[in-house]
């Protein structure tokens, strides 16, 4: 399998953009990426055509929404000088292999694919019923193949996706009868899932998101007011820590003190406002460095957009490689 330049394996991984990310985007992803550009050649993507598949009736917010991700990109700790970050809108390379490989992509393979009909079913407040949105997952094979990428972060719920690329992949090789593409593997992550402060899925949409860029007053709010245990109503109720999102919370964030949280909770030693007030400290600790690090960079664009142009040239330069092959391959734009 072929290897980067510097002898390590390539890595894609991407968020589309829908504005700033919040603190289960940070464990259930970032912090992930951030150890992998230790021992990977990471391609960071800020997916903005794929946020124009379903925000296309209004898409004025998508630019501002990918400076967000950029700058919470950074200020996690993805490094624009170990890494490439970009934004795929920048390298059009993506657009051109999409649709190329939408002609080797049979269309039984996107009916069924299930998070099409999941996404149809309940994203009731877009019509996403374009043909972009149901050859989305080709483009996030363009997307992993014009890289070459050898591994890709997902989770289980993802692998359905990376199976379809890998499909397509087989299926484009064999047709022009070279191993031009890469077949890309999953790199499985267990990261944990953090739910939101109504101890739901963690989402703006439902308004129950800590955020990165939170400054320390709506941090504390937003603890304050996170759901504990249902069943203990007074302060001298025993508490059940392992039904609680603020335990859950604490082993996440500070794990040497969840077996202490764990303890005093259920004999009823702290209260809740006491256990809610310590978390948010902690989470106001745990995000200090990426505050400030994201406040650093708003306050020099020229540095935001030097890393964009940055990214956009190196991406760019492995993306046309690639794309001069399956040019090559197919026969565009020989006479
Ligand atoms: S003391 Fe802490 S862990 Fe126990 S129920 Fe209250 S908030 Fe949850």
């Amino acid at each position: 399998m072929a290897e980067t330049r510097e002898g390590r394996k390539r890595i894609l991984s991407g968020m589309r953009p829908t504005g700033r990310l919040h603190l289960g985007n940070l464990v259930g992803a970032l912090a992930n990426w951030r150890d992998l550009q230790d021992d990977y050649d990471c391609f960071f993507m800020i997916a903005d055509y794929h946020a124009l598949m379903s925000e296309y009736e209004d898409p004025a917010g998508i630019a501002g929404a990918a400076r967000e991700v950029l700058l919470d990109f950074v200020a996690c700790g993805l490094d624009p000088q170990r890494s490439v970050i970009f934004r795929q809108s920048d390298v059009p390379q993506h657009a051109e292999l999409h649709l190329i490989l939408s002609c080797y992509t049979p269309i039984g393979w996107l009916e069924r694919n299930p998070t099409y009909k999941e996404q149809m079913r309940e994203l009731t407040k877009r019509d996403i019923h374009n043909y972009a949105f149901l050859g989305y997952p080709v483009l996030q094979a363009a997307d992993i193949l014009i890289y070459k990428a050898h591994l890709v972060p997902v989770g289980e719920d993802q692998l359905p996706h990376l199976e379809l690329a890998r499909e397509v992949v087989r299926r484009f090789n064999n047709l022009v009868g070279e191993e031009a593409l890469v077949e890309p593997q999953a790199k499985l992550t267990a990261s944990p899932r953090l739910l939101g402060t109504d101890r739901r899925k963690m989402s703006k949409s439902y308004g129950n998101q800590i955020d990165i860029a939170d400054d320390p007053d709506t941090i504390r709010k937003k603890v304050m007011s996170m759901i504990t245990d249902p069943k203990r109503i007074k302060r001298d109720d025993p508490g059940h820590p392992d039904a609680c999102n603020v335990c859950d919370y604490y082993k996440t964030f500070k794990a040497d003190e969840a077996d202490e949280v764990a303890r005093k909770c259920p004999r009823a030693e702290w209260g809740c406002t006491d256990c809610k007030k310590h978390l948010a400290e902690i989470l106001i600790e745990y995000l200090a460095e990426p505050r400030r690090r994201r406040q650093e960079l708003e306050a020099d664009p020229d540095r935001l957009m030097r890393i964009l142009a940055d990214g956009a040239e190196r991406a760019g330069a492995v993306a046309s490689a690639t794309l001069d092959d399956v040019r090559r391959l197919t026969g565009l734009g020989a006479m």
